[in-house]
């Protein structure tokens, strides 16, 4: 039985008849029309799989209620009888959508069944290729929605994690992202490392999230960055079951960048897809990447701010910074001084023990002078055996009494040199910056006391 609708137009009753009792054999619903007027009243109501009509036809012929049809409901499958004097029209009937046509004055059941079964095949084949289009129009419209919310992805971890940022920037910008992508209960930062501006850790975690809930995690994720490299992470990247977590479940990523380790932990309630496992890897992968940077930078820079010998900044910084605090100082009428050393006798260092052992007395003075001078104080190796320490906020009077301290404390380091410690002592000029001078001036201000100090005796301030 297939319940399938047929309608059927013929103004011989006999045929009308012969044809429905034939057709309900087969399991069809018929529908008869005894003429065209008839066949549209019922075509207005209902819809129908397949329609038999006579060409020929008192009210409507069977190509106008073939147009009819094929206008409301273009999948209705339309098989027209006819008589070899109507043949033309037909042809025609084809062109105008009718599946086939079948001559009236040999008509044969069988062949009729033939006709409507493949018709009936056509129409199936219609509807499973529209279903399928659909699908796969629908498919196309879901993957470029998809990979819009992708492209937009990459584009915020470029807008956030590209260019010069700070450590701190880096931390906050990779937490932002993972944190709005996915939705978590707890998020984690832990850092080692001596770079500059480098946070130690950063947390989120939702409103309803305990303290405690929140502290574990922490001390969890702390316990996991002492034992670096992580014992779990293998070398394929492949990740361990994690045994004992503070969370249901848990994402974490190692972050690797020179001298600075650490690890990047999520965690909530909820499995994760591994869509959110790869997501949560693309960001870690793009923070540890964008630490490196920051690193090679700091490196870089470094480099060419840096002496090599005494790790301290060189003559080229100190003029960056010296013109800079000459300017704060000016405006805002702060105290500025500077510190002219040099090392006593240094040439008769290098003529009787060597180039190499003045090279250990030039860094332990860089290291002596790092250690005294106080944080927000500029010590720079300014040429051969020459330094110069750049003291904020400082008058002449305070300044002395810093240069005298340093004079005295250099003249207590002990150098270890093979078989010996060697001493050895600096001169030390002090100059403060005054109404009208500018950072040459300043220099050579300091620079002339220096003098004066080396004309006295040496191993003293000026
Ligand atoms: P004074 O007490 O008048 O300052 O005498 P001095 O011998 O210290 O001064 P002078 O300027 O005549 O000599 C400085 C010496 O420092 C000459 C140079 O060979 C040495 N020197 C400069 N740079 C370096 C360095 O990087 N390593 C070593 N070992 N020696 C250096
Ligand atoms: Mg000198
Ligand atoms: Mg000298």
């Amino acid at each position: 039985m297939t319940g399938e609708k047929i309608l059927l137009a013929d103004d011989e009753p006999q045929i009308l008849e012969v044809l429905t009792e034939f057709l309900e054999g087969q399991g069809y619903v018929v529908q008869g029309a005894v003429d065209g007027l008839q066949a549209v009243a019922v075509l207005e109501k209902e819809e129908f799989t397949l329609a038999l009509l006579d060409l020929k036809l008192p009210g409507r012929s069977g190509l106008e209620l073939l147009s009819f049809i094929k206008a409301r409901s273009p999948e209705t499958e339309v098989i027209l009888f006819t008589g070899n004097a109507e043949l033309e029209s037909a042809v025609q009937a084809l062109r105008l959508g009718a599946y086939d046509y079948l001559l009236k004055s040999d008509l044969l059941l069988a062949d009729l069944q033939a006709v409507i079964n493949r018709a009936m095949e056509r129409r199936r084949l219609t509807q499973t290729n529209r279903t399928l289009l659909e699908n796969l129009s629908q498919a196309q419209a879901e993957l470029a929605q998809r990979r819009t919310a992708e492209l937009i992805q990459i584009r915020r971890i470029g807008e956030t994690l590209a260019g010069p940022l700070t450590g701190r920037q880096i931390a906050q910008g990779m937490l932002n992202l993972i944190w709005e992508s996915l939705s978590l209960s707890v998020l984690g930062l832990e850092l080692r490392g001596n770079g500059e501006e480098l946070p130690r850790e950063a947390y989120r975690r939702q409103p309803e999230v305990t303290d405690a809930t929140l502290g574990s995690f922490k001390s969890w994720l702390q316990e996991q960055v002492k034992g670096w490299p992580p014992s779990w992470l293998d070398a394929d990247g492949q990740e361990e079951k994690i045994e004992e977590t503070p969370l249901p479940s848990i994402l974490r990523a190692p972050l690797q960048a020179g001298e600075v380790k650490g690890l990047v932990a999520a965690g909530r309630e909820a499995p994760f897809t591994p869509e959110e496992s790869e997501l949560f890897r693309i960001f870690t992968l793009q923070g540890s990447a964008a630490f490196k940077n920051l690193m090679l930078y700091e490196k870089v820079r470094s480099l060419a701010i840096r002496d090599g010998l005494t790790g301290l900044y060189n003559y080229r910084y100190f003029w960056e910074v010296l013109h800079r605090e000459v300017e704060l100082a000016r405006r805002y009428e702060r105290h500025l001084s500077l510190l002219f050393l040099d090392i006593d006798d240094f040439k008769k260092v290098n003529d009787t023990l060597g180039h190499r052992v003045g090279d250990l007395v030039l860094k332990a003075l860089g290291t002596f002078l790092r250690e005294a001078v106080r944080h927000a104080d500029l010590v720079c190796r300014y040429g051969g055996e020459e330094f110069v320490v750049l003291l904020s906020e400082t008058g002449y009077d305070q300044a002395l009494i810093s240069a005298e301290r340093l004079r005295d404390g250099v003249s207590q380091i002990m150098v270890e040199v093979p078989e010996e410690h060697l001493q050895f002592t600096i001169s030390i000029g002090v100059a403060e910056l005054k109404p009208g001078m500018d950072g040459d001036d300043l220099v050579k201000a300091a620079d002339t006391s220096l003098y004066r100090a080396k004309q006295r005796g040496k191993n003293r301030v000026c």
